[in-house]
């Protein structure tokens, strides 16, 4: 067994990196995050020719070495620090064949950190297209380098790759551009101090401020005893350095290329023009988005239902075969629907990051960022913020998990922070019933009161989101690179295994992320609703069955009495209880304190619980609905479910942070808890003026 060798894939963003990823390691990847951070990891296992092994990892897109963005950080601080474990035997520069002078100025970086560094010039099946023709042998000399032409998209040259990177021992280290030409003195002195470090990769150092080994910025100035040079003279000299390297690679391309021009791009100039246009453009992306969401609420039904019912099914067998007590109990009213609870958002994720990879494979993406980006923009959030904010009205999470791809981290965390205003599927069931009790059936030029309020609410949800993004934009001071959009990818077929993969490994981001703190969260719920301290809760049964001794109510109504009443005495009766004083100006009870507490779990249980509060036996909608308009408000007197009381509850719930699986992937995300938390105090405070406002100024 010999050592494993340690691989890099670097490149700029969408030359083809994660599909060369893919093409060498298949399933056998992993993906996780940065220690820290939240640019994703993916990492995996390649055999290569001979027995040997290599340790594969897919770096971020970066454009070049002088980084900008959290993502670039990653490559520089892994490339600078020799004693890390990833720490590439050799780097692979992967590149795309139509845009191969901007790919080689960071393939010149990175071969002079005299690692060895290998070619991959990718998308080699649209050569003929473009006219293109590479001397590969001349390339391949002057850039002191092997280099393996492919495609992964015609499985060509991947056996050549693994070759090249078995032999990684052949590659010579020379650099490509003499460091002290950028200026001579300053990188005599340089040298000088640090007579036995890599001079480029002390300038990145000092460019770069960031730390590798234990070498720091400061500490080469303090060292060195020459004359600090200025922030500005730094940029003007990586300029140059810049220039520098284009030169070098103007005239290896000059001869290595030959470009033959007649060929037509003339399609794809008019089906831009159309997709970007300023009416047509809106309207087909609005078109397609719609059969989206259509689609996602449509596929998604069935197999969510499924699960439902599985779940269901496999609660009430367990009940069934296990003895009865409290074991039983966690097993079948908290663990079980806990994990349901889990998988019943899996087809929704699915479905939605199937068409998101399909539209981002095959180029259309990049266009509607474009077409976006103009409005965006002014709220602080990025053309690829629609995405998320539109699937939020499924669920908002996969929403949140689609902000990845949003390379700002601001901006991303901005999309991150307002996603879950906007109204996902699970209020509806809320606001239908409140609707139904508060706001009186009339219509007005043919639209129901009752269609138009909900409309409005979708409404509402999406303008808060948009102006709370607005505001984070100026609150937040987060330096973050905002993309420029430079130039749009072509069109291509989506490769049936990147959107495979894409679907896998964000289903399982989300079930083995979220899912363990959403299951943690069921397990506490249930516990407090299930237990209780004292009498009341302990012998709810006798207390009921004497109180009702003399009426002759059937089993079913006797044993719904019993539930409510011990769920009034339980643990989370007793919090619904104690926050009544709190509730009481926004118009609730303590019952409905109670559905609000166990709602944290998921919206849509609000109903149930008021249900079961209410005793009320069936959940056919109509029965809960006269009962809850029977209720009577206790200190005001009145119906308790008012137009005051329901327009108020309808605002708490369209602003509160009611969900915890939402904190689960923000948390996950974000890779802190700190979002989470403020978003859940900032949402919740805002939901609880609001709404006292509502009830105060309408009752
Ligand atoms: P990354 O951003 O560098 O990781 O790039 P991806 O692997 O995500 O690929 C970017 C785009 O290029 C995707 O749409 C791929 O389907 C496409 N692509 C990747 N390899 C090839 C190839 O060999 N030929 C063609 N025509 N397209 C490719
Ligand atoms: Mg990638």
């Amino acid at each position: 067994m010999g050592k494993q060798i340690n691989v890099a894939l670097i490149g700029n963003p969408n030359t083809g990196k994660t599909s060369v990823f893919n093409a060498l390691t298949g399933l056998n990847q992993k993906v996780g995050n940065y220690p820290g951070i939240t640019v994703e990891k993916k990492e995996g296992i390649c055999k290569l020719p001979r027995g040997v092994k290599a340790h594969i990892l897919d770096l971020p897109g970066t454009y070049s070495l002088n980084a900008s963005s959290l993502d670039e950080n990653v490559v520089i601080e892994l490339l600078l620090n020799k004693n890390d474990k990833d720490f590439p035997d050799i780097a692979v520069v992967v590149s795309d064949v139509e845009n191969l002078k901007r790919n080689l100025l960071l393939f010149t970086q990175i071969k002079d950190l005299e690692i060895p560094t290998i070619l991959v010039i990718n998308m080699a099946d649209r050569m003929d297209y473009k006219g293109i023709s590479l001397d590969i042998d001349y390339l391949e000399e002057r850039l002191n380098t092997k280099i393996a032409l492919v495609s992964t998209r015609k499985k060509e040259g991947i056996e050549k790759l693994k070759e090249l990177i078995g032999a990684y021992k052949d590659i010579s280290v020379k650099p490509c551009l003499n460091a002290s030409e950028i200026d001579k003195a300053y990188f005599d002195n340089l040298r000088q101090a640090f007579p036995n470090q890599l001079l480029y990769k002390l300038w990145l150092v000092i460019t770069q401020d960031v730390n590798f080994g234990k070498t720091s910025r400061k500490e080469i100035e303090d060292v060195s005893n020459f004359k600090t040079k200025s922030k500005a003279d730094l940029k003007r000299l990586q300029q140059k350095e810049t220039i520098k390297r284009y030169q070098f690679i103007n005239n290896v391309l000059k001869v290595g290329q030959t470009i033959d021009l007649n060929n037509a791009k003339d399609l794809r100039i008019k089906l831009d023009r159309i997709v970007t246009h300023k009416i047509w453009g809106y309207l087909i992306f609005g078109i397609i988005l719609l059969t989206i969401f259509q689609a996602i609420y449509d596929w998604s039904s069935v197999p969510m239902d499924f699960i439902d019912s599985a779940f269901a099914s496999l609660s009430e067998w367990t009940k069934r075969q296990l003895p009865v007590g409290s074991f039983t109990n966690l097993l079948a009213e908290g663990i079980i629907p806990g994990l349901g609870g889990i998988v019943i958002f899996i087809p929704q994720i699915a479905f939605l990051f199937l068409f998101i990879s399909v539209l981002e494979e095959s180029g259309y993406m990049s266009r509607v960022v474009f077409l976006m980006d103009r409005i965006m923009r002014r709220f602080g959030l990025s053309g690829k913020s629609v995405v998320p904010l539109i699937s939020g009205t499924a669920c908002a999470i996969p929403a949140i998990m689609a902000t990845r791809n949003i390379e700002s981290w601001k901006e991303r965390l901005i999309t991150i922070l307002v996603t879950p205003f906007t109204t996902c599927s699970a209020r509806l069931p809320v606001y239908l019933i409140i609707i139904a009790l508060v706001i009186p059936e009339g219509r007005i030029f043919g639209l129901g009161y009752q269609a138009l309020t909900l409309m409005l609410l979708y409404l509402i949800g999406f303008g808060i989101a948009v102006f709370s993004a607005y505001l984070l934009n100026k609150i937040l001071k987060i330096k973050s690179r905002t993309f420029f959009v430079v130039e749009m990818p072509n069109y291509k077929l989506p490769l049936f295994k990147n959107v495979a993969l894409t679907v896998v490994e964000k289903t399982k981001s989300f079930v083995f992320g979220a899912g363990k703190i959403i299951l943690a969260i069921s397990i506490i719920l249930w516990f407090l609703a299930s237990f209780g301290p004292g009498e009341n809760f302990n012998n709810a049964e006798r207390i009921i069955k004497t109180e009702f001794v003399d009426q002759n109510l059937p089993q079913d109504d006797i044993q719904q009495k019993i539930a409510s009443h011990k769920l009034e005495h339980s643990f989370i009766g007793i919090i619904g209880r104690t926050i009544e004083p709190a509730i009481r100006p926004l118009g609730y009870d303590w019952k409905i304190g109670i559905a609000i507490v166990s709602s944290f779990a998921a919206r849509e249980v609000f109903v149930g619980t008021l249900a079961t509060i209410y005793s009320v036996g069936s959940d056919e909608e109509e029965t809960i609905k006269n009962r809850m308009a029977g209720e009577v408000n206790p200190i005001l007197g009145g119906p308790l479910f008012n137009f005051a009381s329901g327009i108020s509850l309808l605002l708490f719930y369209a602003f509160a942070m009611q969900c915890m699986s939402t904190l689960a992937i923000v948390k996950r995300e974000t890779n802190s808890w700190k979002w989470p938390i403020l978003q859940l105090v900032i949402m919740s405070s805002f939901a609880y003026i609001v709404a006292l406002m509502a009830f105060q100024i309408l009752k």
